[in-house]
């Protein structure tokens, strides 16, 4: 299959949309990551989306909308904390789950009697939301257990001669997936953690917002494929941001025949080491993982990741939970 590479023109967005209603897959930027788009109400559409990534179908799809009227298409109930959520946050980094109804297919929600939902903030993904005019599934557009992509190149590196089109737009600001907020049982939950703080939610909602897994616990719990965002090299992840050890490891990998790099917030202590800036608070460390995760492996063959989330601090605001939950996937939970 030829890729097709389609600018935000009047034109090409009509393209895309045409695409997605006659059944194909196009890759659309959202301000998260970029998103593999397909017609959530064409089942075989939907097929080739699991197909195209290698995606377990255990792992449900979250459906993308363009105007808050579409939640009442597709979710059979709107609970009071569901609505406040929809009026006042959305459009946003956030995708709440609700009751589906029969019009969204177990294909879509893994069998489930929920469905995700998600209106993106970028203009961009809402532009070709409307031009497509019904809701579109959308993971992240990378090969399955793959860093996600942040960029139109990105989404070429993993997709080109896979899907019909890459709609080309701006580099997602967030960089991050969306906080998915499951508003479908009694007590609200984060499930995924991301840009919208569960902190934030529990404030808006006057109740307490837990988040489903709490990223720093070492305890894998049954089922959970923890095995996502990986770089193609062997990597780890400090938490402590303890100098020593983080030079000793280094320097140790070095003796193995490595050539690694440290990934860490503060590179300039690390002499002549090959290091990677990883930013300085939570918002410019989210905006640039995945892209920097896809350039490290490219260039060394071990990486050394430092992330040290301490709850309060002046450089960790809302998207640092996210970011830790990412990178402990990242490296398969391989904390030293
Ligand atoms: P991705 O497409 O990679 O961003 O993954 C979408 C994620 O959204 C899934 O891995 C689930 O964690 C979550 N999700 C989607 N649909 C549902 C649902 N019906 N119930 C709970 N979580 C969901
Ligand atoms: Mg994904």
């Amino acid at each position: 299959m030829k890729t097709k590479y389609l600018q935000f023109t009047e034109t090409d967005l009509r393209k895309a949309g045409d695409l997605i209603r006659n059944g194909e897959l196009v890759a659309f930027p959202t301000e998260t990551v970029y998103g593999l788009g397909a017609n959530a109400l064409d089942i075989e559409a939907v097929k080739r989306t699991y197909a195209a990534k290698g995606r377990p179908v255990d792992n449900p799809l979250i459906v993308h909308i363009h105007d808050k009227s579409q939640i009442y298409d597709i979710a059979s109930e709107v609970s009071p904390d569901a609505q406040k959520v929809i009026e006042r946050v959305m459009p946003a980094p956030i995708t709440v789950v609700l009751p589906k109804r029969d019009v969204i297919s177990g294909v879509i929600t893994a069998g489930l009697p929920t469905v995700a939902i998600r209106m993106p903030l970028s203009e961009e993904a809402r532009r070709f939301l409307r031009a497509a005019s019904v809701p579109v599934t959308a993971p992240s557009a990378n090969l399955s257990g793959r860093p996600s992509p942040t960029t139109w190149q990105r989404v070429g590196e993993d997709m080109d001669g896979r899907i019909a089109a890459i709609l080309c737009g701006q580099p997602c600001e967030v960089g991050i997936e969306s906080t998915v907020l499951d508003l479908s049982r009694e007590q609200p939950v984060v499930l995924r953690p991301g840009a919208v703080s569960a902190q934030f939610l529990g404030e808006l909602l006057g109740k307490e917002v837990n988040v489903l897994t709490d990223p720093t616990s070492k305890v894998n719990s049954p089922g959970v494929r923890y095995k996502h965002y990986a770089p193609s090299v062997p990597m780890v992840l400090e938490l402590d941001d303890d100098f020593d050890k983080l030079r000793d490891f280094y320097d140790e990998k070095v003796k193995e025949g490595y050539n690694p790099v440290l990934w860490v917030r503060n590179p300039l202590r690390y002499g002549d080491r090959n290091v990677a800036a990883m930013g300085v608070d939570d918002k410019a460390v989210a905006a640039n993982l995945f892209e920097t995760l896809r350039k490290l492996e490219k260039k060394y063959d071990f990486i050394i990741a430092s992330f040290c989330w301490r709850k309060n601090s002046p450089y960790d605001g809302p998207a640092a939970q996210g970011v830790l939950d990412r990178l402990l996937r990242a490296c398969g939970r391989n904390v030293i």
